[in-house]
């Protein structure tokens, strides 16, 4: 076997969270096999600054980084997270979580909410939350770790964090520049392509070209290296996803208020309102569609339902759903917002940032392109993105609200992978899988109930277990829940705890 030719020289464009996220995974990994890792981000242009809520996925990368909870939680003013909670989605007053967990216990092979729903249509009340620790907890704001050995699924639940954007882009960057990742600050006005077309440098405002054999394009919405250079064509997603503007604004933290353990998201008249609690101050902002409202519309109702005192101006950004065709062309590859944007309603950015750096770190090429690593990559993350297009989705599907936003929302023709999806969800309460889902069926059952949608026939296997006895046992599942809830401390607590811990 003839080792072909190493890749010595990579060069990322943008220092936003996708920028600084890359460079520190690389020069990690790579650093070590004398691979160059140089950063080029402009000071003048700045970083979205948004992206604050995100899902568990984002602490194991950092523990690959070799970085700590606490280290993470104190760099950036975070709180932490169990899952999202959906305020009047599915009517005024209505409210369900979604938790990072799974609910109650399955019984030989039949999933737990055929057992549930079996209870509930002899006129159980209880809901699905209760039979979840991670809802439960996050209902009653408490917080604590997750124990290792959990010692049933019933107690299965996963945590993320809320934390400030442009202090967690910082405090990579150091992490990343400890490494041995080289910064620059400039503007990138352009490129040079080699004979084959591939990239060869991008130049600078100042003239200087910086040469590499791989480019990462973290330069944001305007994704300069695949957009602009290359010309690699956008998917508009914008028929199925009706959302194109948001307008983001920092509020003060009431002074005696716990932060809760959620994101808040709650559904407004022409889309959602996010509330992000950090430790410093709270995110917040509103999520809408231009075509069913204005500027000055949205941002009223925004600023008439902020939590407390505003810190700036509220921040319009504009944005299409949707993602590039490839992610990965020639020798760039794209990841963060220039590869593709779908609203926050999730918090999947971040987490599509994760994936993307997996994904390159597993198919690292060498100098001449295989064109096999570089098909694999888009494909995987091209069936990524759909699939996570499609649940969100689902919550605009789902609803029943009645504004012409919502009306409009839920009229769209939904794509195939979801309709199926459907389908067999409200046949017999089963789920479809696909690759390289990002949401697991834990999930999906979250945003069924949450809506009502259940299905029109259950397991014939529930119709063997005797009725009281069933009623028993989750009478008792839930009573599991409720004591580990009323064991576990407050929320503001656990912060408190590593505040000290941070302090040591
Ligand atoms: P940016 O932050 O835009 O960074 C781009 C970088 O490129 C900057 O450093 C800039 O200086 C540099 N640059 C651009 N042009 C040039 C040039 N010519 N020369 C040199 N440098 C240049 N994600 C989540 O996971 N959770 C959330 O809760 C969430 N909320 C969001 C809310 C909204 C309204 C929006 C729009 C996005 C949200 N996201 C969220 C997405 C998240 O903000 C992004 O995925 C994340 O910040 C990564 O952005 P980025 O690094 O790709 O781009």
């Amino acid at each position: 076997m003839t080792e072909p030719e190493r890749i010595g020289r990579v060069v990322i464009a943008g220092g936003g969270t996708a920028g600084w996220m890359t460079a520190a995974a690389l020069t990690r990994r790579l650093g070590p096999t004398g691979v160059s890792v140089t950063l080029i981000e402009s000071s003048d242009i700045g970083t979205i600054g948004v992206g604050e809520a995100t899902i568990p996925t984002l602490r194991r990368f950092y523990a690959r980084l070799g970085l700590t909870d606490a280290e993470v939680m104190g760099a950036t003013e975070a709180t932490c997270k169990l899952g999202i909670r959906f305020e009047g989605w599915s009517g005024a007053g209505s409210a369900f979580l979604h938790p990072f967990g799974l609910y109650g216990q399955d019984l030989d092979g039949v999933g737990f909410h055929h057992y549930w729903l079996a209870d509930r249509a002899r006129g159980a009340e209880a809901p699905l939350a209760a039979y979840s620790l991670g809802a439960s907890l996050a209902e009653a704001g408490r917080f604590t770790l997750p124990s290792p050995n959990p010692p049933s699924s019933l107690s299965v639940f996963d945590w993320a964090l809320h934390l400030d954007a442009s202090r967690f882009a910082a405090f990579l960057r150091a992490h990343a520049e400890r490494g041995g990742c080289q910064r620059i600050d400039a503007r990138i006005d352009g490129v040079r392509r080699d004979p084959a077309g591939d990239l060869a440098a991008v130049v600078l405002d100042d003239g200087r070209e910086i040469a590499g054999d791989l480019f990462i394009d973290c330069s944001g919405f305007r994704a300069l290296l695949l957009g602009e250079a290359l010309a690699e064509p956008y998917e508009d997603w914008g028929r199925w996803l009706l959302c194109d503007s948001a307008f983001a604004v920092p509020t003060e933290n009431a002074p005696d208020e716990a932060p809760p353990p959620f994101t808040r998201v709650t559904a407004r008249s022409a889309g959602w309102q996010w509330g992000i609690p950090l430790r410093h101050r709270a995110g917040n902002g509103l999520v809408f569609s231009s075509a069913h409202q204005d500027d000055a519309a949205a941002r009223d109702e925004l600023m008439a339902a902020l939590p407390g005192a505003p810190l700036a101006e509220p921040r319009r950004i504009g944005f299409r759903p949707g993602r590039r065709r490839r992610a990965w062309v020639g020798n760039c590859v794209a990841v963060g917002l220039s590869a593709g944007f779908l609203e926050p309603l999730e918090s999947t950015s971040i987490a599509l940032i994760e994936t993307a750096i997996e994904r390159l770190l597993g198919l690292f090429p060498g100098r001449v392109i295989d064109p096999a690593l570089r098909d694999e990559f888009n494909e995987q993350t091209a069936e990524e993105m759909e699939r996570t297009r499609d649940f969100i989705l689902l919550h605009y599907l789902l609803s029943d609200r009645d504004t012409p936003f919502w009306r409009d929302a839920r009229a769209v023709t939904p794509p195939d992978s979801l309709v199926r999806k459907l389908a067999v969800w409200d046949a017999r309460g089963e789920f479809v899988r696909y690759r390289w889902e990002m949401f697991h069926p834990a999930s999906w059952l979250a945003i069924y109930d949450g809506f009502g949608r259940y299905p029109r026939m259950l397991d014939p296997a529930v119709a063997a277990v005797d009725p009281s006895r069933l009623s028993q046992s989750l009478t008792a599942l839930r009573a599991t829940v409720a004591r580990a809830v009323a064991a576990t401390p407050p929320h503001a607590d656990f912060l408190r705890r590593l505040d000290r811990e941070i302090a040591a």
